[in-house]
Formats: structure tokens, C-alpha cells, sequence
């Protein structure tokens, strides 16, 4: 048994989404290896398609190597970025986490080539033991048109259920669906959750859309206001027993807009960390600057020397300083710890009027 996975003797691991830790950076590292996409997403943060191939297809396997060794409190690798099932190493990147002695061995993925159950196969076998499939609607209606793919969804599906047929050989695996909620699909969320029944899913995540890359360049038309998400949520919850209550979690929008949902299903941001070259950070730097220096805890440069260039840590909370503010009010909020603020593109655009703050007496989660 390896350092990695003595650490871990004693905690537990069973599969469920991050929760909210100590630490500011969290302990999910995410490898970014996915340099294009067979989806074109009408949100995608990442519309700068053609520096993000550039950029990962300089990364080499030493490199990938490199990013898995360097922080030994990170406790799950997840592959990302782009679609990484289009990736023709993915298998060997998993197969040398799971050597590294990672427990949780995830991946990030539209679910398209998960519909070649070989393929599913070769993954799982290679120590994948946690899948995250983005899916975006209850039918193809709505998801293609998301997509903007053609059949996206039929694949998607055709992949999940794959999974669900390959649980008996691998019962340690994990699926669970990420659903971004906009103003296209917030309407359907209890229609996607019917339809996904049959495909033994362990949770679904609904993340409401971020204004930024493609979803902030047209956030008029695809932003979902919080207090709209808020309420949808909200009757879709009161509409699921206890079982789906405990399958379902509503996750990057302020606590101080979900204080009526119950607990268990209401989040804020996750926390994670990933690698990228010095220098090419894929959020506005310049936006933070205004508010100060970003924590060296959340952006260190020449973190990792590559083969052929050095990478950068950045943490999440790095995205969230750049893209987030506060109001002085916060400041008397319960929440105000644990909150990274509001995109400042979205209380541009309407204001500070639906985020009140919350008493200290309340609970946090
Ligand atoms: S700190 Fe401000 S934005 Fe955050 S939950 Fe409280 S009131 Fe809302």
C-alpha cells in the first residue's frame, strides 16, 4: 500500500460530492486533458477553444505524471476539461492514478463515447471509479439544443445506461449526472429526473450556469435569475419523496438565495485545484486585481515543471476572486465565511436586491 492510500485508512469514501472542508483549496484535483470537445455547448466557460487545444496538446504524460505526485493531500483525480474521453491516453492517465493510489478515480464527460460499451469498459478496468456525466435536459429536444449536437442525448443515455449495466462487475462506481441550470431548461428539472430514473443514477447535481465564457457573453438570454433557480428548485424538491430528496443537490448559486430549500440539498461553490501553463489562467486576472492580489494559497506560479513548460496551481477559489464580489453588507451575513460572492457580471446586470443577508444566528452548513 502506497502513502496516498494508507493516508485514507479510517475515512470515509463513499462516493458523494465534496463537501464543504477546511481547506480553501479542497482535496479534488482536477487534470485537464480534454483539448477539444465533440459537444458545443451554448455555456461553455471555455470559449477559447483554440488556445485550450494549443495549450493541452503541449501536455505531455510526464507532465500528467508530474500534476498526480506533486500535492499528496489531493485524494481524488478528476479528468476534465474539453471532453476527455477524446483523449487517446485517458485510459493510461487512469490506470497511472489509480497506481498513484488515488481512492476516487473520476472523470468529467458528456457521456458520448461512454455509448461504446467497450470503451466504458476499458475505463472502468482502468480504475475509473467515478463518472460525471454532463446532461442538460430530459430529452434531445432540449439537451441537442444546449448541445448543439445532434444526438448528443442519445448517446449521453446510451453511455449512462452502459454504466448501469457494468455496476455489478464494478460496485464501487459512482455516477452521477451535472445538469446546468439557465433560463432554457429550469423548467424541466423534475421532467429530468423522471427520465433519468431507470438509469440508476447516484446523484444529480443541478449547477447553475456561471456568467462566464460563452454563458456570460450571452447571459440575457441563457442566465437563470438565483431567485428563479431558487424557486423551481423548491417546488421540484417538495415534489420528490425521501429517496430522490436524498439524490438531488443544487450547487454554485449564494446560500442567501436557497435558504428555503432544506439543507441537505443545498451547496455553494466546490472546491478543487488544478494545473494549467504559467500565465494562461482562463479567467480575467485583471478582475481581481481591482480588489487586490489573488491569495498566493490559490494561484501559485511554476508550481510544477513540465518537459517543456512550468505550470501554475490554481485552486478554484482563484476563478471565484477574479469573477466574484461583495457588498459591505456581507459582511453581517452568516454566510459571509464560507461565501466567495456574486459574479460581479450578474450584479452588474441586476443588482444586489435578491442577496439579503442571512442572520449569524442561522445555521451554516
Ligand atoms: S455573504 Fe453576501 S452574497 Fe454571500 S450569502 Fe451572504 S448576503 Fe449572500
Amino acid at each position: 500500500m502506497n502513502d496516498r492510500a494508507r493516508d485514507l485508512q479510517g475515512r470515509t469514501n463513499d462516493g458523494g460530492m465534496p463537501a464543504q472542508g477546511a481547506s480553501a483549496v479542497g482535496n479534488r484535483l482536477h487534470v485537464c486533458v480534454g483539448y477539444s470537445c465533440n459537444n458545443n455547448c451554448v455555456f461553455c466557460m471555455e470559449d477559447d477553444r483554440e488556445a485550450r487545444y494549443a495549450r493541452l496538446r503541449a501536455q505531455t504524460p510526464e507532465d500528467v505524471r508530474r500534476m498526480m505526485t506533486l500535492d499528496p493531500d489531493a485524494r481524488e483525480v478528476m479528468f476534465t476539461s474539453g471532453e476527455p474521453t477524446l483523449h487517446p491516453h485517458l485510459a493510461d492517465y487512469m490506470r497511472m492514478a489509480r497506481d498513484l493510489g488515488f481512492p476516487t478515480v473520476g472523470l468529467i464527460t458528456n457521456g458520448r463515447r461512454l455509448a461504446y460499451k467497450p470503451y466504458a469498459r476499458e475505463l472502468l478496468e482502468a480504475g475509473l471509479n467515478h463518472v460525471l456525466v454532463s446532461i442538460h435536459g430530459p430529452n434531445g429536444k432540449i439537451h441537442d439544443m444546449l448541445t448543439r449536437s445532434r444526438g448528443a442525448f442519445v448517446q449521453a443515455v446510451a453511455g449512462l445506461a452502459n454504466l448501469a449495466a457494468l455496476r455489478n462487475e464494478f460496485p464501487d462506481l459512482k455516477v452521477h449526472t451535472s445538469y446546468v441550470v439557465n433560463a432554457l431548461n429550469v423548467g424541466y428539472l423534475r421532467e429530468f429526473f423522471d427520465a433519468m430514473r431507470p438509469l440508476h443514477v447516484d446523484q444529480h447535481v443541478f449547477n447553475v450556469m456561471m456568467p462566464d465564457g460563452r454563458g456570460g457573453a450571452d447571459m440575457d438570454h441563457l442566465m437563470a435569475r438565483y431567485r428563479d433557480v431558487a424557486a423551481a428548485f423548491q417546488a421540484f424538491v417538495a415534489g420528490l419523496d425521501g429517496d430522490g430528496r436524498a439524490k438531488v443537490f443544487l450547487l454554485d448559486i449564494p446560500y442567501c438565495t436557497t435558504t428555503a430549500l432544506p439543507d441537505p440539498v443545498r451547496g455553494y461553490v466546490e472546491r478543487y485545484f488544478h494545473y494549467e501553463p504559467d500565465g494562461s489562467t482562463t479567467f480575467r486576472q485583471d478582475a481581481g486585481a481591482a480588489d487586490g492580489a489573488i491569495d498566493a494559497d490559490l494561484l501559485q506560479a511554476s508550481a510544477i515543471d513540465g518537459e517543456t513548460v512550468t505550470y501554475s496551481k490554481v485552486a478554484k477559489g482563484a476563478h471565484d476572486a477574479a469573477m466574484r464580489v461583495k457588498r459591505p453588507e456581507c459582511a453581517a451575513c452568516g454566510f459571509d465565511d464560507l461565501c466567495r460572492g456574486v459574479f460581479r457580471q450578474y450584479v452588474e446586470r441586476w443588482g444586489w436586491d435578491e442577496f439579503v443577508p442571512v442572520r449569524p444566528a442561522d445555521p451554516v452548513p
